[in-house]
């Protein structure tokens, strides 16, 4: 069982954790029929009166294209507003994940987005590594990810979600940590909650927008990141082989950080992975506030 930060925000209102509960006839628990984001913060190493938020105003404006894919007009800066509010009255001491979610709060049968309530929430709890960062072993989905034509991928729909939950499940009872999706077209395309790199030749290499991936912010801040430092980037579809025989390979997300793969199916990765831990490195940096190019990156709460 989780632990949670003591205060969510829960029908316009911040409310004590416990008391933001919903009814069994929800209508978003019957149809998948939410969206939800997922971002980091962390007390400033710096200043302990300073929450450090990484790419809020990004997470906000996802949320609020998700929330407008589910029919629901909610602005990003109403989102962001929510969420320094949120942290301010939980005074985190530990670095923590925040989970906000719009949802048909509806109590009403028939799935439908129009004419239904929706409401916005937002909890939290304190989170440290989601995968473990020396390198985590990948099945080969039987599941495949699925396509836009029947769901929308920009979004991070609550839906969606149960491919994922097959594919991991998949892969952890038969011996492995994480599980590698292929898109309907046979190509790579995600994990079940993170963006897949692979480095070949010097290159950073990583499916683009057209390969059915989800538009992850630690994938975007990954490429900046690489470009920045002179690496080559290319987006472009992949094929599963090219993964077996890659230089270096790792996963990109808000839970996962940059987490290097060191198998896939049956398949070893070298254990020299020279641009991954250059590019985790200053990812990390930049989350802590101690890369003042990426500064505008970092959102400031502070405490007093
Ligand atoms: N793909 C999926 C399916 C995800 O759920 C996530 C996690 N949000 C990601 C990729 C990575 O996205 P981000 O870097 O924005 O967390």
């Amino acid at each position: 069982m989780n632990n949670f930060l003591p205060t969510a925000y829960f029908r316009k209102q911040f409310v004590p954790f416990e008391d933001a509960n919903i009814s069994i006839a929800t209508h978003a628990l019957h149809y998948g029929t939410g969206a939800f984001g997922g971002l980091r913060g962390l007390p400033d190493p710096a200043d302990p009166n300073q929450i450090l938020l990484f790419r809020l105003d990004r997470h906000a404006a996802r949320l609020s294209s998700s929330a407008k894919l589910l029919n629901y007009d909610l602005p990003a800066d109403k989102i962001q507003m929510t969420i320094e509010e949120f942290v301010r009255k939980n005074q985190p001491q530990q670095p923590f994940y925040i989970r906000p979610f719009v949802y048909t709060s509806d109590l009403g049968i028939a799935p439908r987005l129009h004419n239904i309530e929706k409401d916005f929430m937002v909890y939290g709890i304190p989170l440290g590594d989601y995968l473990s960062p020396d390198g985590v072993t990948c099945r080969i989905s039987s599941w495949a990810r699925q396509e836009d034509r029947s769901l929308p991928l920009r979004g991070k729909i609550s839906g969606a979600y149960i491919t994922s939950s097959l594919a991991k499940t998949e892969a952890v009872e038969s011996g492995f940590d994480e599980a590698i999706l292929l898109n309907s077209q046979g190509k790579v395309s995600e994990a079940s909650g993170m963006n897949i790199f692979l480095v070949r030749d010097g290159k950073l290499i990583s499916p683009g927008f057209d390969q059915d991936i989800l538009e992850g912010i630690t994938r975007d801040s990954v490429l900046t990141i690489a470009r920045d430092l002179g690496i080559p980037i290319v987006e472009r579809p992949v094929d599963k082989s090219e993964m077996f025989i890659a230089d270096e390979l790792f996963l990109s997300g808000t839970a996962a950080k940059v987490t290097p793969i060191k198998q896939v199916e049956i398949y070893h990765l070298p254990k020299e992975r020279p641009i991954t831990d250059k590019i985790r490195e200053t990812l990390t940096a930049v989350t802590e506030n101690r890369e003042p190019k990426y500064q505008d990156w970092v959102f400031k709460v502070r405490l007093d």
